[in-house]
């Protein structure tokens, strides 16, 4: 149902007091931050954060200290009249969508490093990634202010490193994690889809049906994690033109690569795949491997 407009906020000061004055006024905030381009996973998160918050805030930023050398950060699409748009159908107040000079200005200093869990997965593939996620999400919550922040299990990895984070700098804010949104194939929902050729994206299914495989090979007990993940490898060779660049078995909490039989531990099959020039990420969590 088409709702009001959403506000659009783009001083981070300005922010700052509003959000102090619903504050003071007893409201209950929750914050969805994205970088735009908004589809079903996005808005499924800020769906489930209007049920629990008197004030909606979603960020649309396009976070360059995030992007590496080479990276999409110049093409990534950049769209705010339709997101805010579509933020309002999800039930949002306000859009805040600063520019970048406004949140890195000249003389800019300060960054945050999660140590451990950074250095794996996107971390090894993307250098610098989790220093600029965590700095901007440290700043966001800084800003925004809000009493719980929603984000997506799509990215299971910047999920371990922001709780990690909000637990060591004791940042006193609710964090919920949404189950993954997929197009009917099983594609998970993302803003680089749209990247995707025809041929790619009549192939890109196969990286659900890969973690589908795993999850039913580990499921079954006996097999070592190191079968599991050739059997999803030559799956994704054999049935599309996806170059991957990692699939992984992983200890869930630590994320340290599991070889062996897989015991009755938490465990995250993920993985990263290129097509063409398109990367694409995705995950399954196994709350218990045999049950
Ligand atoms: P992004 O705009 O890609 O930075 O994503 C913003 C938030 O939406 C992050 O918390 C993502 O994990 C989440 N998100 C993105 N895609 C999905 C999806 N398909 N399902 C659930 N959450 C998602």
């Amino acid at each position: 149902m088409p709702t009001a407009i959403p506000i659009v906020e783009r001083s981070p000061v300005a922010m700052q007091r509003m959000a102090d004055a619903w504050r003071m006024a007893g409201k209950r905030i929750a914050f969805v931050p994205t970088m735009g381009g908004l589809h079903e996973g996005h808005t499924t998160l800020m769906r489930n954060a209007r049920h629990n918050a008197d004030v909606l805030v979603a960020s649309v930023f396009v976070n360059p200290t995030q992007f590496g050398k080479g990276e999409d950060f110049e093409r990534y699409p950049r769209m705010l009249d339709r997101d805010v748009q579509r933020a309002g159908e999800a039930g949002v107040d306000l859009v805040f969508a600063p520019d970048a000079g406004a949140m890195y200005p000249a003389g800019y200093g300060t960054y945050v490093d999660v140590e451990g869990i950074t250095t794996v997965l996107e971390g090894a593939a993307r250098p610098g990634h989790f220093r600029g996620v965590a700095t901007v999400v440290t700043k966001l919550l800084n800003i925004v202010k809000p009493h719980v922040v929603y984000f997506g299990q799509k990215d299971a990895q910047q999920v371990a490193v922001i709780m990690r984070m909000m637990n060591d700098l004791n940042i006193d804010i609710t964090l919920v994690v949404v189950p993954t949104v997929r197009e009917p194939d099983g594609l998970a929902m993302s803003s680089r889809n749209i990247y995707l050729t025809e041929q790619q994206r009549s192939e890109s299914p196969v990286l659900y049906r890969a973690l589908q495989l795993g999850e039913r090979r580990l499921r079954q007990g006996k097999v070592h994690a190191a079968d599991a993940t050739k059997e999803m490898r030559a799956l994704i060779a054999t049935s599309s033109s996806g170059v991957i660049e990692y699939i992984s078995i992983a200890d869930a909490g630590s994320l340290q690569e599991l070889h062996g039989p897989v015991v009755d531990r938490p465990v995250l099959i993920s993985l990263a795949v290129r097509f063409g020039t398109t990367r694409l990420i995705d995950n399954i969590l196994i709350p218990l491997a045999h049950s």
